[in-house]
């Protein structure tokens, strides 16, 4: 799917008034968050020329505020407009937060052969972007005191390692950036999977009243957390009924991993609105791979023969 360029604020559907919603196209929204003292832009978006439209949505309220910019992570739809806000050509410098392991990601040599392949395929899109890191790093959490809000950062690891979320006390407000989403969200390796699953936990664990995803639409809520914690439960037991029945299974073996499973994505995700509307990869692959980190890490666990 092509990437677009246009990014749109999202009207105000009943959220806290300080919090803007941005969209570019059906990628991915991000969000500005206006406080007393600091505007923080949280995460940059595709390139440079997505990066400027947030900026653009920002500078009403620059005057007399600091600018800060947050990346939840490192991923090409978070963290590739990073270059307008630090290095010798920045044409807004400020600073940049992350977890530690973001900036790792962004020296991984797969990342610039993605970014490579990318800019092959889009020149347009991501020909002008330049890998720009973050400037400043934390390891176990990072308080915002913007005045009137707060914004606690903190690692919900899983999706990526150096993911972070993002919650408002005083708003019981929760960027959840990619640790949550429609219809489910993604670990890329076993061992992420249980990680995942405890971040998704801990956040769920905050009751927010206010849960504005990174990829699902604003009116999604709270309960998506919990829908997308009785997945991977809804998985774990497919999973494990599998391997009691085959404890040879073995995901790298196997094509057609939900038949062999016997755990369709229809069967373990709600129907209706939002749900149908997702794209075909989460149905397919995006399922499967989820099926596959499952059974990797029962197996890898030994908690398959539990
Ligand atoms: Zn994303």
């Amino acid at each position: 799917m092509p990437h677009a360029e246009t990014v749109e604020l999202i009207p105000n559907a009943g959220w806290d008034e300080r919090i803007l919603v941005c969209r570019n196209g059906t990628l991915v929204n991000v969000f500005i968050v206006v406080t007393a003292r600091y505007v923080v832009v949280v995460d940059t978006l595709i390139n440079p020329a997505t990066a400027q439209q947030l900026v653009d949505c920002a500078q009403p309220y620059l005057p007399g505020r600091q600018l800060l910019v947050v990346n939840t992570h490192a991923d090409y739809d978070h963290a590739w407009g990073n270059q307008l806000f630090a290095g010798p050509r920045a044409p807004y410098p400020a600073p940049i937060l992350a977890h530690r392991l973001a900036a790792a990601q962004f020296d991984a040599p797969e990342v610039a052969a993605n970014l490579a392949q990318m800019q092959a395929e889009e020149p347009a899109i991501f020909g002008p972007v330049e890998l720009t890191k973050p400037t400043i790093t934390f390891d176990a959490a990072l308080t915002i005191d913007g005045g009137d809000l707060t914004l606690r950062l903190f690692p919900t690891p899983g999706h990526t390692p150096d993911h972070i979320a993002i919650y408002l006390p005083e708003i019981r407000t929760l960027l959840p950036g990619d640790a949550a989403e429609l219809p489910f969200p993604l670990a890329r390796t076993a061992d992420g999977l249980p990680a995942m699953r405890a971040g998704l936990a801990a956040l769920a664990n905050l009751h927010a009243e206010t849960v504005l995803y990174c990829h699902a639409p604003v009116e999604a809520g709270p309960q998506l957390l919990h829908d997308n914690l009785a997945y991977f439960d809804a998985l774990e037991a497919a999973c494990r009924a599998a391997l009691a029945q085959d404890p040879g299974l073995d995901p790298d073996q196997v094509d057609d991993l939900a038949a062999a499973v016997g755990c369709a994505y229809a069967d373990v995700t709600p129907r209706g609105g939002a749900w149908d509307r997702v794209h075909p990869y989460y149905r397919t692959e995006g399922h499967a791979q989820q099926l596959q980190m499952m059974l990797t890490w029962l197996r890898g666990s030994g908690q398959g023969q539990a």
